[in-house]
């Protein structure tokens, strides 16, 4: 017997999913993906959610299905459309994937989602959480659905101190959740876990005194709530620094640049921008210069106006921020030239937002 089955013996397993399925009918939260179990809106919920907080989450939600109701809508959606309606969510990998895979509903299994593992786990995007969590929620499926939330709870339960960082750790919770799941409610029981994480078992200070499974936990009784799960540190995120401008030229237009349709931010719009060197070079004449050289621009560009910095989970952003005039602009230029209400259908990035947000304060 592994030390997880050993663990797994010591606990009254029916009792504690009986406890935590019971409070949850009676606690959980009012959200609009539970409205139905539509498993198109389940699965844009889950994909949202994830590295995004249910707050931010609900208004973008809400207008994501209004706009896009159906497999057929977002498959059908102008890729454009779709990121603007992503715009400011983050890790648009996500939503490119879901379109992706979306589009293979349409096309193979005539619009709906599918019900197997099997079949829905081989989509675009669809990894082992997202798997479990659509079809646990929609389809009444006994999946596990392991995410950071759900390991930090499963960590204090079982007392387990493997390193949730590491990703061979998530199998020994997928491990523990696939015994303590249940059969008749495995919706319930994996949304169970999810708000009880979110709500009491929260990282820094869990509510243990209102813990409905408070007598099933290991951490509790041996008063190491506070130190699980274990978490070795990320390697601290690397710094860019950057110059960009918002161009316009004597008719109000503004030029914008699209980013390339791999890595990063793909596809998204941003102001003209290049990486700056410290040196002999101001950053103004570098991105003179890059506009020059590379943008066909030429252009008269003020003083710095701020610096805004965005932070990734292995980068950071620190943008200088210019206003600039063009003078002259050559055949071959790679910017568009929009104007303001036409500025208003393109996706930025939210570094790319803050930026518009200067230019408009400072023509107030
Ligand atoms: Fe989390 Fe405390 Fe409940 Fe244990 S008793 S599951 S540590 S909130």
């Amino acid at each position: 017997m592994n030390a997880l089955e050993e663990k797994l013996q010591q606990k009254d397993i029916d009792m504690f999913r009986d406890d935590l399925i019971t409070w949850f009918e009676r606690e959980q939260r009012i959200l609009p993906w539970r409205e139905d179990q539509d498993p198109y809106k389940v699965w844009v919920s889950e994909v949202m959610l994830q590295q995004t907080r249910v707050e931010t989450v609900i208004p973008y939600f809400l207008r994501f299905v209004e706009q896009f109701p159906n497999v057929e809508a977002l498959a059908e959606a102008d890729e454009e459309k779709v990121l603007k309606a992503w715009e400011g969510l983050g890790y648009y990998s996500r939503v490119r994937n879901l379109q992706s895979a979306v589009k293979e509903v349409q096309q193979q299994y005539g619009g709906t989602v599918p019900s197997t593992e099997k079949e829905f786990g081989g989509l675009k995007g669809v990894g082992p959480y997202t798997k479990g969590a659509v079809l646990s929620i929609a389809y009444n499926k006994p999946i596990p659905a392991v995410d950071g939330n759900v390991m930090r709870v499963m960590s204090r339960i079982l007392s387990i101190w493997d390193d949730i960082a590491k990703p061979k750790t998530r199998t020994i919770f997928e491990q523990a959740v696939h015994a303590f799941i249940s059969k008749e409610k495995p919706s319930e029981f994996n949304q169970g876990l999810m708000e009880l994480g979110a709500i009491i078992c929260t990282p820094k200070s869990p509510s243990c005194l209102l813990c409905p499974v408070q007598k099933h936990c290991s951490a509790f009784a041996e008063g190491s709530e506070r130190e699980l799960p274990v978490k070795s540190k990320k390697k601290k995120p690397g710094i860019k620094t950057m110059a960009a401008v918002v161009l316009t030229d004597d008719q109000g237009n503004i030029y914008i640049h699209k980013r390339p349709s791999k890595g990063l931010l793909a596809n998204l719009w941003e102001f003209p921008n290049v990486e700056t060197q410290k040196g002999i070079k101001t950053e103004r004449d570098q991105l003179v210069l890059f506009l020059e050289n590379e943008m066909g621009i030429n252009a008269e560009i003020d003083e710095l106006q701020g610096v805004v910095e965005h932070v990734f989970t292995h980068l950071v952003w620190n943008i200088s921020v210019f206003f600039g005039k063009v003078k002259q602009v050559s055949d071959g230029t790679r910017l568009k030239k929009v104007t303001k209400e036409q500025l208003e259908e393109f996706a930025f990035p939210v570094s790319h937002q803050k930026i518009w947000k200067m230019a408009v304060e400072a023509a107030e």
